[in-house]
């Protein structure tokens, strides 16, 4: 067992020992309670679900109905964009082709049978089939619907070519979105009809979807055209434009370091990731994982196989629902642990509980009869400054500030940093938050840390704005503003500000607090050398034993921030659970790369190891070989002997063209090696950094570097050989805070 794995177990105790209820049915009953809320709550959405899309085909079959007799001229369905003006979803034209069985009938110069056989061959339809329909008694048959427009520009022809009546051709719309699976949850779906189904697509439909227009037409007691009829038109209305906050150059981020993330730690239940913009709560990326694709939203997940799957079915549509295409940045709950001592620091700050340089001890507190400890039960803190009891993330320490707080204060405060409400964003099926009704002392003494209660993602993502912004909870947004097609202003979305919850005094104070906690504390392995990034881990366990839920949040750049980041992981089930080591690590990632993005300048100086390309040295003599690298700033070792003026290198490894770092080593021999020099990988795991790069420079090796801290992770397990000169990965992570 290695040492993660040691710490691992240890902490498991830990996690279970913190908090020792004297009345174990309490617990107990509580978490069941919780369990039955979050069913209660699936169901919920999942019937919502399947109404609006048996719905959608009740009413696409009263649609046909209505055209029996007045053809629909068909909206044009809104553009969405991003907020740089790309397009997420477009609606491209199409062409349906109906007929009038009883009109095609009456045709004098050509037949039922040729009329079939023509349509079926053009459109790519079955003969039979085709030939019933035109056959029928009815005066509507549906033939093809959505099909190409040059497909729909044949069927003109065709008819004009041969004078045929009854069979029309109607411009239609079909919806595209041109990102595939970017954004699938917050974009959403709208279905055939262009009635929006899912997401944006639904909450926004009253100002995409436009109004219809109509060809009305006379018909003669049969129910046939009259020869001179006629046409009058109602023209339709198209819908307007949308311009959404999302930045797709932050989504593909976001959704890139998500994937890599569930990977990394053998994620079982996804991950979760959202970027805002801090000042205004804009939504700029929102991944979900797993996702799916809009462009055929109902095909069945990879990995599953299911009989008649059609995703069309009520039983299918619950499985979509409660997969693919479940939000959970909004629409699942979890226990925010270790993140949700910010909202405690922050009532204390707010309230002159205590100041950041106040006495306080980490000591147990017995609350109840149950005793809570620091995470670091065995070396405890001890005495420290409030601020440092952040830094390290003291459960105790919270727990004492809560009770100075006050429940009825400490509740106040909940509910004004909006945990007790839906945010507002634009998507439906936010997931309602779980609290005690009636809190006594011990249910605060726990929630000052983050436990035993659940909020949703994007509740947190707002809170977390209000400490960066000055102190404003403000409702989450996807929407910037509704535009005509002239480009003219319809509706201009303002961030909506619900409240200030703290003073900028005490936001500025917190900026600064959580700055220090990723600089020097728990968060640490989400720094970015030249961003001040700001924020906290939290691990938690859920109602499952072994299942975590490991998160980072976080804003940057701490004195003047711009983008607050959420990064949770469900159920990792690699070496770690941490949130520090599970969830922290990509949430720098989606911070360094996403500020990039926006042009954030980087500040102070950036001490990047800079990389080289190999040269070649091949048929040099040794002297000048080594004096190249030494003009690159490599090192060298020499393999064979160096006697003699026209020693030459025969082989060198890396090769030339090979990209490593700066302070790298390549092997030179002065022969043809028959066998290549080959060393043995040391134990490496748990060993600091700096050590770890000696180590393996002075055996020859190259390293390539994931991280600061421990070592965590090497490419090749201990004891295998490998070529003198290979560049080994390894992952670092700073490993002394377990949250
Ligand atoms: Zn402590």
């Amino acid at each position: 067992m290695n040492d993660i794995e040691n710490k691992r177990s240890n902490k498991k105790e830990n996690v279970k020992t913190e908090v020792v209820y004297n009345n174990n049915l309490t617990r107990k009953r509580l978490l069941v309670l919780m369990a039955v809320f979050i069913i209660i709550a699936m169901v919920i959405a999942g019937y919502t679900g399947y109404i609006q899309l048996v719905w959608a085909t009740e009413l696409k079959v009263k649609a046909y109905e209505q055209q029996n007799q007045d053809r629909t001229i068909k909206a044009s369905r809104g553009t969405v964009y991003d907020c740089e003006g790309n397009v997420l979803a477009i609606s491209i034209s199409v062409d349906t082709i109906s007929v009038s069985p009883v009109t095609v009938q009456k045709n004098k110069d050509i037949t039922v049978e040729e009329i079939a056989s023509d349509l079926s061959n053009i459109l790519n339809l079955e003969y039979e089939s085709t030939l019933n329909k035109l056959k029928s008694e009815s005066q509507y048959q549906l033939i093809a619907s959505k099909v190409d427009r040059q497909i729909g520009d044949v069927i003109r022809d065709y008819i004009k070519t041969n004078s045929v009546a009854g069979i029309y051709v109607q411009q239609d719309s079909k919806r595209y979105y041109p990102y595939g699976s970017l954004a699938s949850h917050a974009i959403g779906f709208a279905g055939d009809d262009n009635q929006g189904l899912f997401g944006l697509e639904l909450s926004l439909d009253k100002y995409l979807k436009g109004t219809d227009g109509k060809i009305l037409t006379e018909l003669d007691v049969a129910g046939t055209e009259l020869p001179f009829a006629f046409e009058s038109r109602i023209e339709a209305i198209d819908g307007f434009d949308v311009i959404t906050t999302l930045n797709t150059d932050i989504q593909r981020i976001a959704e890139k370091i998500v994937e890599q993330a569930i990977e990394d730690n053998k994620s079982e239940d996804g991950a979760v990731c959202i970027v805002s913009n801090s000042k205004t709560s804009e939504i700029l990326a929102m991944v979900s994982s797993p996702g799916f694709d809009l462009n055929n939203p109902r095909l069945l997940r990879e990995g599953y196989t299911i009989e008649g799957w059609t995703g069309l079915r009520s039983s299918d549509v619950q499985l979509l629902y409660s997969t693919v295409w479940r939000n959970k940045a909004l629409m699942d709950t979890y226990e925010p642990g270790s993140t949700f001592k910010s909202i405690t620091t922050a009532m204390a700050l707010e309230e002159d509980i205590v100041e950041l340089d106040t006495i306080v001890d980490d000591f147990p507190v017995t609350v109840f009869g149950s005793t809570i400890h620091c995470w670091s039960k065995e070396y405890p803190h001890g005495t420290e400054t409030f601020l440092q009891a952040v830094y390290n993330s003291c459960n105790p320490v919270f727990v004492k500030i809560s009770h100075l707080i006050g429940i009825k204060t400490f509740y106040e405060y909940v509910e004004a940093f909006g945990f007790k409400d839906n945010t507002g964003i634009e998507l439906i099926g936010e997931g309602t938050s779980i609290f005690h009704d009636e809190p006594t002392k011990l249910d605060m003494s726990v929630a000052s840390f983050g436990q035993r209660f659940q909020i949703t993602p994007i509740q947190m993502v707002a809170a977390y704005n209000a400490i960066a912004n000055g102190g404003y909870l403000i409702e989450p947004s996807l929407t910037d503003a509704v535009i005509d097609k002239q480009g003219n202003t319809v509706y201009d979305f303002e961030p909506k500000v619900v409240r200030q919850v703290i003073s900028q005094d005490t936001s500025d104070q917190l900026r600064m607090v959580l700055e220090g906690v990723v600089k020097e504390g728990g968060g640490k392995n989400a720094y970015v050398e030249g961003y001040r990034v700001a924020g906290k881990t939290g691990t938690s366990e859920t109602i499952v034993d072994d299942v975590y839920i490991s998160s980072f949040i976080g804003f940057a750049p701490a004195d003047n921030p711009v983008i607050t980041v959420l990064f949770i992981v469900f159920n990792p089930q690699g070496d770690s659970y941490y949130g520090s080591q599970v969830a922290a690590p990509y949430a720098k990632l989606v911070f360094e790369e996403s500020l990039g993005v926006l042009g954030v300048e980087k500040d102070g100086v950036v001490n990047n190891v800079n990389s080289v390309y190999v040269p070649n040295l091949n048929g040099f003599n040794v002297e000048k070989a080594t004096q190249k690298l030494k003009s690159y700033g490599l090192s060298y070792q020499i393999e064979g002997s160096t006697a003699g003026e026209d020693v030459t290198i025969m082989y060198q490894y890396p090769e030339s063209g090979t990209k490593i770092n700066q302070d790298g080593v390549i092997i030179l021999y002065t022969y043809v090696p028959e066998n290549k020099k080959t060393v043995r990988i040391p134990y490496l795991i748990g060993k600091q950094e700096q050590e770890v790069i000696k180590t393996l420079k002075d055996l020859g090796l190259n390293v390539n570097v994931d991280g600061n801290g421990t070592c965590i992770s090497v490419q090749y397990p201990a004891g295998a050989y490998v070529e003198k000169g290979t560049i080994v990965n390894i992952t670092f992570r700073y490993t002394d805070y377990l949250d």
